[in-house]
């Protein structure tokens, strides 16, 4: 892998970052509890509201590990150790990383 192609896979980590960490400003309030006040589910059943919410929080939850893997591709790009399997060290193909940047498997070691 060439510097160029780093600096892409960098600026493709950055802008998905940045995109999660908007995403998951705006959907806190989703995520946060239901309200006791009724009125304010409007026509929505409580089961219907703490359903939303449930699934507001696992998709939270979902960022939060993207994020977290995007970090650690970050790190290994500032170290130069992007693009090699943390696994058994071996280069990831980059048909891979061009997929999701954030991977940190190889193939092999990814469908174990
Ligand atoms: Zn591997």
């Amino acid at each position: 892998m060439d510097e160029t192609q780093i600096k892409n896979f960098k600026q493709q980590l950055l802008q998905l970052r940045s995109e999660l960490m908007s995403l998951s400003s705006t959907s806190d309030d989703a995520a946060k509890a239901v309200e006791l006040d009724q009125s304010a589910v409007g026509r929505l059943s409580r089961m219907d509201a703490m359903r939303a919410q449930s699934m507001a929080i696992e998709a939270k939850v979902r960022r939060e590990h993207q994020i977290l893997s995007i970090e650690g591709a970050l790190r290994r790009i500032a170290a130069d150790d992007f693009g090699f399997c943390l696994t058994c060290g071996e280069e990831i193909n980059i048909r891979r990383l061009e997929v999701d940047p954030s991977y940190s498997l190889c193939i092999k070691c990814a469908d174990k």
